[in-house]
């Protein structure tokens, strides 16, 4: 069965690279009816906090990244011991009791040889280790060159030459990311790896862990890392943002994911999945091998897209957090007639949440320009007309409102945004916003009746 696993450290919030890896494992986990596996790399326990893997448990929550299984590697240290006291017994891992000293010498030496610096071995032959010496544990490095295959990249292939017996447990007792994490991949039975192209080299030092432990290693899949305008590699300078920080500026989840996903992988020349789509449609070959630029403003495109295609109902929990309090008083199937005059043109669920606001909040301003162009001008009389009309209507549907405007329309032969305009005002405060009928016809009979009134009279009995 397949499995994958994301494997972030929890040595600050997730972000949208980190995210990306997530959805892919998951993807693949899924299109493959395998498992996806959560494992917190935390044995830096300096750098380490519960708060970061509190986020990025919350962000894959958010995204909808089910995991089937958790583990924590700070959990895990008998686990590596046992696989340590393998590489002994096998004679391919030795202790080093090299001083800091004699390593920068050594560095020294061999930068001015003109030779990469790398361990000399020095310590891979001692016949008796002293008891009361600090020592870190290094492999032998077996002098056989290290090839592994990639999805991505085809074929490849390391000179040995280039890496030395690396460090697999650091003096204070901790192991080496590359070690904990082969042996976590074994015991977890991951059959495949997906993650950033910066691992290739760390792949090859694996490679080496998975053949002193005699085991197969996953297949791989290193994707291109994701840039940014400029196109070194993407940063909070390129103005991105931690996952949880999409959330909070109104990105739906199946938008962030189904962007992410799109920087990276293409199928066709599809811009918009859905989540059974994304699942569907994954495969490691239509991964890209180019990398792709972060660009905000086609993650808000396809924001846009998903808000327009959600159901108003399932978009109304979403937009929850973003609603005006006092909205939250209303029906929800209220709101949602709300959602649905304005869901087709908002980009974020917080410019969704202002837009609908009025239909719950009279407006406490008006907008000033739209006042001097709509209200200040020669238009009292079909105003307050068309004010008399609507008081004597039922408001049952946009019919009967069309005929009202309509017959004011013709009689003082002027133009619907003269009569439109001025209504939205006072309906909304704003110059913007649904559509005249919709509105009035939500808002209902008693409260726009009630905003014109004020507006109205605020203006055109100061003016007189
Ligand atoms: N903890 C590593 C990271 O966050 C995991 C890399 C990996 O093996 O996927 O980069």
């Amino acid at each position: 069965m397949v499995r994958t696993r994301f494997a972030p450290s929890p040595t600050g919030y997730l972000h949208i690279g980190g995210l990306r890896t997530a959805i892919f494992n998951y993807l693949f986990a899924k299109a493959n009816d395998g498992e996806f596996v959560l494992r917190i790399e935390d044995t830096d326990k300096e750098r380490s906090k519960d708060e970061y893997t509190q986020a990025i448990l919350e962000a894959l929550n958010w995204c909808g990244l089910k995991y089937d299984e958790i583990c924590y590697q700070s959990k895990r240290n008998d686990i590596y011991e046992q696989y340590l006291d393998e590489l002994f017994k096998k004679g391919v891992a030795y202790r080093c009791y090299c001083s800091k000293e004699r390593l920068e010498t050594l560095k020294q030496e061999q930068l001015k040889r003109g030779e990469n610096p790398h361990y000399d071995g020095h310590c891979r032959n001692l016949k008796e280790y002293p008891s009361d010496k600090p020592y870190v544990v290094r492999i032998k490095l077996p002098d056989e060159d290290i090839e592994f295959f990639d999805h991505l990249h085809g074929k490849l292939h390391f000179d040995y030459k280039q890496f030395d017996d690396f460090i697999i447990r650091r003096s204070d007792g901790s192991f080496m990311y590359n070690f904990t994490n082969v042996v976590d991949d074994i015991e977890c039975g991951i059959t495949h790896v997906i993650r950033g192209d910066d691992h290739l080299t760390n792949t090859a030092k694996q490679i080496v862990l998975y053949r002193l432990f005699e085991k197969t290693p996953p297949e791989y899949a290193h994707v291109p890392m994701i840039l940014g305008e400029d196109r070194t590699r993407l940063s909070k300078r390129h103005g991105a943002k931690s996952v949880l920080e999409y959330r909070d500026i109104g990105i739906l989840p199946v938008a962030l994911v189904n962007y992410l996903l799109r920087l990276g992988f293409s199928y066709k020349d599809k811009e918009i999945f859905t989540f059974d789509e994304m699942v569907e449609l994954f495969s490691l070959d239509r991964l890209n091998k180019s990398a792709a630029v972060f660009n905000p403003d086609k993650l808000l495109w396809v924001n846009a897209e998903h808000i327009k295609m959600s159901k108003p109902d399932e978009l109304y929990e979403y937009l929850k957090p973003f609603l005006d309090k006092r909205c939250l008083d209303f029906d929800k199937d209220y709101i949602v007639r709300a959602i649905e005059t304005r869901q087709t043109k908002a980009q974020t669920l917080v410019e969704l949440a202002d837009e609908i606001r009025f239909f719950c909040v009279e407006p406490d301003e008006y907008d000033k320009k739209g006042l001097k162009n709509y209200l200040k001008v020669k238009m009292e009389e079909p105003l307050k007309e068309l004010l008399g009309e609507l008081k004597k209507a039922e408001f049952k549907d946009e019919d009967e409102l069309k005929a009202i405007f309509e017959k004011i329309l013709n009689k003082y032969d002027t133009k619907m945004v003269k009569l439109a305009q001025p209504v939205r005002i006072a309906l909304t405060g704003k110059t913007i916003g649904p559509g005249i009928y919709e509105s009035l016809l939500i808002l209902g009979k008693d409260e726009s009746i009630k905003r014109i009134e004020k507006l109205f009279d605020a203006v055109y009995k100061k003016d007189s």
